[in-house]
C-alpha cells in the first residue's frame, strides 16, 4: 500500500490514478485545506472503484500513528504541503510549520512505523535564479522565497536523515511546472480564490470566470519579452512519480534527485496562443509591468530523470493545453 500524503490534491489525484492503473494499492491522506472531498470521488470514477481516504493532518503525530497502525503502508509520497509563493512571504511561520514541521512529524511517524521509502515533492524553486538554462541538479541552490527554502529545507532533512540511518530510499523530485488534467476530464487543478498561476487563469479567463489575463512583463530578455517556463503536463508528472516510487521500492538506499521537466521552455505568449487553438477561444490580455521576483527564463535539464528513472515526459504543450481546457471548461467552477 503507497501512502500519497496531500493525496486529494492536484498533483496527487493524477498521480493515484496512474499508480492504481498500474497496479499499485493507495491510500490518500489530507486534511482538506486547499482541496475538497469531491475530488477523491472523482478519482474514483476514474479508477472503477473507491479509493481510501483518511482526513488528517502531517502535523498530528496521533493522526499518522492511527494511519499506520490501519494500513501495512511500503512507501510514501509526501505531497501535503502549502505553495503560494506570495502567500509564504506574507505567512512564513505557517509556511514553515506546515512544510517543514509537518514532515518532521510524517518522518518520525515513518521510522516508528518502519518505513523507510519516501518521494518528496521537491520544487525548481530550490534553484532560484539559475546561472543558465537548462538546469542541472548540480546547479547552485539559492531559493528566492519563503516557500522555496520550506522545499530546500525538507531535501536536507531527508540528506541528513539518509545519511544517519542508511537504510533510507530517497526520491528528492524538483518539478517545473504542472499544467493540464487528467484527459478523462473528471480531475484537474481548482485553485482557491484568484490564481497565482498562469494556466489556471487563463482556463478561467477561457470561461468567463476573469475578463482577462495579465501578461507579467513584456520586456524580458526573451524572444517575445514575456516570461519562460518548462511547462509539464501532470499526467507525465504522475508517470515521473510511479517511476521514482518503483525505484524507491527497489530499496536502493540512497538519496536521488531529479528534475521533472521537459527539457523546454515556452513563453507566456506561447501558452496563450496554444490555448486560443486548443480551445477555439480567445483570450484577451494586457502586458503588465513584471511581477516581483519573477526570473526571466528557465528550464530543466530532465536528463538525470532519463538515465536514473528511465523516465521522460512525452506530452506536448498542446497537449496541455487540450487537457487544461477539457477539465475548465467541463468543470466551469471547478469541484465546486
Ligand atoms: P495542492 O494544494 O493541490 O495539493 C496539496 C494538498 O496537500 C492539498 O490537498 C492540501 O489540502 C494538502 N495539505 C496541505 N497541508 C496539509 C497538512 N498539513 N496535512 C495534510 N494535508 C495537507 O498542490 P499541488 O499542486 O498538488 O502540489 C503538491 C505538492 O507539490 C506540494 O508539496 C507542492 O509544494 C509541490 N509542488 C507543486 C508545484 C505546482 O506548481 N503545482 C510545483 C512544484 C512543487
Ligand atoms: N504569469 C503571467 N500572468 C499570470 C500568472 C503568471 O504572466 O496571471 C507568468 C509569470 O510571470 C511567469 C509564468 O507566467 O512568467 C509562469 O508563472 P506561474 O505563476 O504559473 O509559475 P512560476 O514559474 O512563477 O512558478
Amino acid at each position: 500500500m503507497i501512502l500519497l500524503t496531500g493525496g486529494a490534491g492536484y498533483i496527487a489525484l493524477h498521480t493515484a490514478a496512474v499508480l492504481i492503473e498500474t497496479g499499485h494499492d493507495v491510500v490518500l491522506f489530507d486534511n482538506f485545506c486547499n482541496s475538497k472531498p469531491l475530488a477523491v470521488e472523482r478519482l474514483a470514477a476514474i479508477v472503477g472503484r473507491p479509493v481510501p481516504c483518511v482526513q488528517g493532518d502531517v502535523r498530528s503525530r496521533t493522526d499518522l500513528d492511527g494511519l499506520f497502525d490501519q494500513y501495512s503502508i511500503d512507501a510514501v509520497i509526501h505531497f501535503a504541503g502549502l505553495k503560494a509563493v506570495g502567500e509564504s512571504a506574507a505567512e512564513p511561520l505557517r509556511y514553515y510549520d506546515n512544510n517543514v514541521g509537518g514532515s518532521l512529524v510524517l518522518l518520525e511517524a515513518m521510522q516508528q512505523a518502519e518505513v523507510r521509502r519516501i518521494v518528496f515533492s521537491s520544487s525548481a524553486c530550490v534553484y532560484g535564479e539559475p546561472d543558465a538554462s537548462p538546469i542541472p541538479e548540480s546547479a547552485a541552490l539559492r531559493p528566492a522565497n519563503v516557500y522555496g527554502r520550506t522545499k530546500l529545507m525538507v531535501e536536507e532533512i531527508l540528506r541528513d536523515l539518509q545519511l544517519a540511518a542508511p537504510g533510507w530510499s530517497v526520491a528528492l523530485l524538483r518539478y517545473f511546472n504542472p499544467v493540464g488534467a487528467h484527459p478523462s476530464g473528471l480531475i484537474g487543478e481548482d485553485p482557491n480564490g484568484v490564481p497565482n498561476n498562469l494556466m489556471p487563469f487563463v482556463t478561467q479567463v477561457a470561461v468567463g470566470r476573469r475578463p482577462q489575463l495579465q501578461v507579467f512583463g513584456g520586456d524580458y530578455p526573451t524572444p517575445d519579452g514575456s516570461g519562460v517556463r518548462d511547462y509539464i503536463h501532470v499526467m507525465d508528472l504522475a508517470d515521473g512519480h510511479r517511476a521514482a516510487l518503483d525505484w524507491a521500492l527497489r530499496d536502493p538506499r540512497e538519496v536521488l534527485t531529479a528534475n521533472l521537466g521537459t527539457g523546454q521552455g515556452y513563453s507566456v505568449l506561447d501558452l496563450v496562443r496554444s490555448f486560443e487553438q486548443a480551445s477555439g477561444r480567445a483570450i484577451p490580455y494586457r502586458i503588465v509591468a513584471r511581477r516581483a521576483g519573477d526570473v526571466a527564463a528557465y528550464w530543466g535539464d530532465p536528463l538525470l530523470a532519463r538515465q536514473r528513472l528511465g523516465w521522460t515526459a512525452r506530452r506536448t504543450l498542446e497537449d496541455m493545453c487540450r487537457d487544461s481546457w477539457n477539465w475548465q471548461s467541463r468543470n466551469p467552477q471547478g469541484f465546486a
